[in-house]
């Protein structure tokens, strides 16, 4: 318009048409002065690459304005996944297409084009700003189906793997709950097994061995696993094959004391009390050492070794990291370390320019500790270094809606007689007035195991990472007028951006039976059918999309109406 506006105008000094290869089109550009036109570079777009459609990719995916980068998506799925709802495909209560977005609906909503390459990368190169690609879908001329893609910008959300701890056999032999494929295969084959232990050809010995399904890891994982097996196996297994109800059965394997040790004491015992209602065998502080294809091998400090038959295996003990991160850290001097490391604006320490959210990443310790000792001592209005045992109720309320994952350092050998001393005051008020030093607390504190993920490895926290990270992207341009950006987040060595916060927002434990622990911020609990209608809404309103809301709420109801489905076309 202008172009053609200034072509037509008399007092036209200057024109500059620049034509440039962006976002895959010749754009036609032109600038002017008050006065007229002159000569001005196209101002290309910053180029972003987004490794990972997970949580973290998607989120970012979804709120970054895209019409002011050229936003490149690479990752090997084609599809986001919400994984809450995994354990609940495994049985059928939901329908696996129900809980996948293809990431192709997601970009196409957004204002300006993103380019999604369906391929996997297998290295970073940070210092000439490259990643390296393998295609998932093909191959180039030369055949291996390889490509570079360059980036001003890099953001990694690559997630993470199952952790195997390296326990033989285990890779061979389990199942995975992460990997969604497997899932698809994983439903035929408990299906082909349910349907071979009918068959009449074998002995109950052999059959019970068939239908004994082992879930190892009593985090809310392995556990909502767990109780939807059994769910699966009383209300639609116990009508379809009602001879070989009474030989199935469920354990869940904990090498740690409890189970949903993340959780408030009063969701352990709960949990723990109905899975013994309910048959599902619960074996604590027992530890997987070798899996064959016919038995699982543990040890118990009371037992010592045994070794139990079993039909299938679920592992579901913790998450490691992906070779391509191992990689990268070697070479950002980062080696040794289990997952990133990256500042409180998610800046992966060691180089410039490249982000990490999710699984992948962890806001450095050593911010943390900051953190936390700034909270103690703003906390300590008389300046006595000391905190009362009130006063410090309050201070880890704080501290762990920050950082939830120190409320499990609490628990630990390190903070033993504080955690004592906070769980005492519950009981005995009189204990409240007991003053600790604050720089004692500290110390133990800083015992912190470096390596730990000082965010939980949920969702909810990747999700917030990938807003908050593309809320700044979206800000960039303003905040590189304004570097020091506003007076109230000004803190030291001053930032454009705010840092990351998170906001814990609660968790659920689904315990089957339709009863669902919840402990939501300001340690409200709430356990039994009320908590599974709102686990409903929840997981309901957190549906990326209005189909996937649809389909899940839909699955819901057949469920209600029909029962699962486990028959597979
Ligand atoms: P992911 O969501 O795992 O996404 C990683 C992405 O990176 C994927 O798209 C993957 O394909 C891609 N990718 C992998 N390798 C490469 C590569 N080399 N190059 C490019 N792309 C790559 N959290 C909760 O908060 N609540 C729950 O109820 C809950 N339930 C869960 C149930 C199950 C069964 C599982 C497995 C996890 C559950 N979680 C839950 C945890 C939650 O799913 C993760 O914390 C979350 O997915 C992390 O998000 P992310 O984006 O970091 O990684």
């Amino acid at each position: 318009d202008r172009a053609s506006r200034a072509l037509k105008d008399p007092t036209f000094t200057k024109l500059v048409v620049v034509f440039a290869v962006s976002g895959g089109g010749l754009v036609a550009y032109a600038d002017s002065k008050s006065d007229g036109y002159e000569s001005s570079q196209v101002p290309t777009k910053k180029k972003v690459v987004v490794l990972g459609t997970g949580w973290a990719g998607m989120s970012f995916l979804k709120t970054v304005d895209s019409s002011l980068y050229d936003v490149q998506v690479v990752s090997p799925r084609n599809y986001f996944a919400f994984t809450p709802l995994l354990p609940s495909v495994t049985c059928g209560t939901v329908e696996p297409r129900s809980i996948a977005e293809p990431i192709r609906n997601i970009i196409r909503k957004k204002k300006g084009d993103i380019k999604f390459w369906e391929a996997e990368c297998f290295k970073i190169d940070a210092k000439s700003k490259k990643v390296h690609c393998r295609s998932n879908v093909g191959t180039n001329l030369d055949g291996t189906g390889e490509f570079e893609v360059e980036y001003d910008y890099l953001v990694i959300a690559v997630g993470a793997r199952p952790n195997t701890f390296n326990t033989p056999g285990v890779a061979e032999n389990c199942h995975f709950l992460k990997q969604i494929l497997h899932i698809f295969v994983q439903e035929i084959e408990d299906a082909q097994r349910i349907q071979k232990a009918a068959l009449p050809n074998l002995n109950e010995e052999e059959r019970r061995k068939t239908l004994h399904f082992i879930v190892i890891g009593g985090g809310p994982t392995g556990v909502e696993f767990a109780a939807e097996l059994h769910d699966f196996v009383t209300e639609d297994l116990a009508k379809l094959y009602p001879n070989i109800q009474d030989l199935v059965k469920i354990s869940l394997i904990e090498a740690g004391g409890h189970i949903l040790t993340m959780f408030d004491k009063r969701i352990t015992e709960f949990a723990e009390d109905k899975f013994q209602r309910d048959g599902i065998d619960v074996k604590t502080n027992f530890k997987v050492v070798k899996v064959s294809d016919k038995a699982i091998t543990m040890t118990n400090p009371s037992t010592g070794e045994i070794s139990v038959p079993y039909g299938m295996a679920v592992w579901s003990a913790g998450i490691g990291t992906r070779p391509i991160i191992l990689d990268f850290m070697k070479e950002i001097g980062q080696a040794g370390r289990r997952v990133l490391a990256t500042d409180e604006w998610l800046r992966v320490l060691g180089c410039n320019d490249v982000y990490a959210l999710g699984d992948c990443g962890t806001i450095n310790q050593r911010k943390v500790l900051e953190d936390v000792s700034a909270i103690f001592q703003k906390a300590d209005r008389k300046n006595s270094g000391k905190l009362t045992v009130k006063e410090l109720k309050v201070v880890f309320d704080d501290i762990f809606e920050r950082y939830p994952q120190l409320e499990l350092y609490l628990k630990s050998k390190h903070m033993k007689d504080v955690s004592d001393l906070l769980k005492d005051s519950d009981s005995n008020p009189g204990t409240e007035s007991i003053e600790l030093d604050i720089e004692r607390l500290k110390k133990a504190l800083s015992n912190v195991d470096s390596q730990v993920k000082m965010l939980p490895p949920t969702a909810q926290v990747a999700a917030q990472q990938g807003t908050y990270l593309a809320q700044c992207f979206n800000k960039m341009k303003e905040r590189d007028e304004n570097p020091e950006g506003p007076p109230r987040i000004r803190e030291t060595g001053r930032h454009r951006f705010r840092p990351f916060r998170y906001r814990h927002l609660g968790q659920f434990a689904p315990l089957g039976g339709e009863q669902t622990a919840a402990q939501l911020p300001g340690d409200w609990i709430s356990i039994g059918h009320s908590s599974q209608w709102l686990w409903y809404s929840v997981y309901a309103s957190k549906q990326v999309s209005w189909r996937t809301r649809f389909l899940v709420v839909s699955d819901w109801m057949r469920r209600f109406i029909f029962g699962r489905d486990s028959s597979r076309m």
